[in-house]
């Protein structure tokens, strides 16, 4: 997930999203909002607006530290908004974004470029993914 480009240039048919317990925002994704969660851990939404009647779209699923994420895809021109929702620990935050990543349709409708990483050690007592049956496959 390094220095990882999030607007690829394809244009993507992003889904709208959809509030959920525990999911704080929208914030604007500006230096200082993304500054007030520098060592939070846990996942995030990168939304804009849709061109077509405004609402928020999900344009990117990312998890890690939140603000140092953030700071990372701040130029992002796409992005307007975030959302967040913090996590206890590696694995709770693959759980949710893999279960985000599925929600939001995958590199399919995202600018994701890769399935969400497993995080290293987590054992096989844990389900391969949120959704049943999925090997990481984009
Ligand atoms: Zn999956």
């Amino acid at each position: 997930m390094q220095g990882v480009g999030i607007d690829d240039g394809t244009t993507k048919t992003h889904r709208n999203y959809v509030p959920e317990h525990g999911m704080r925002g929208p914030y604007w994704y500006t230096q200082s909002t993304v500054d007030r969660f520098k060592q939070q851990y846990g996942v995030y939404l990168l939304t804009h607006r849709s061109a077509h009647d405004r609402s928020a779209i999900v344009v990117y699923v990312g998890r890690g530290r939140i603000g140092e994420r953030l700071n990372v895809h701040l130029n992002h021109k796409a992005a307007l908004h975030f959302y967040c929702l913090t996590v206890a620990d590696e694995c709770d935050g693959f759980i949710e974004e893999c279960r985000l990543y599925h929600q939001y349709g995958k590199r399919r409708h995202l600018f994701n470029r890769i399935h969400p990483p497993r995080p290293a050690g987590m054992t096989s007592l844990f389900p391969p993914c949120w959704e049943l049956g999925c090997n990481g496959e984009p």
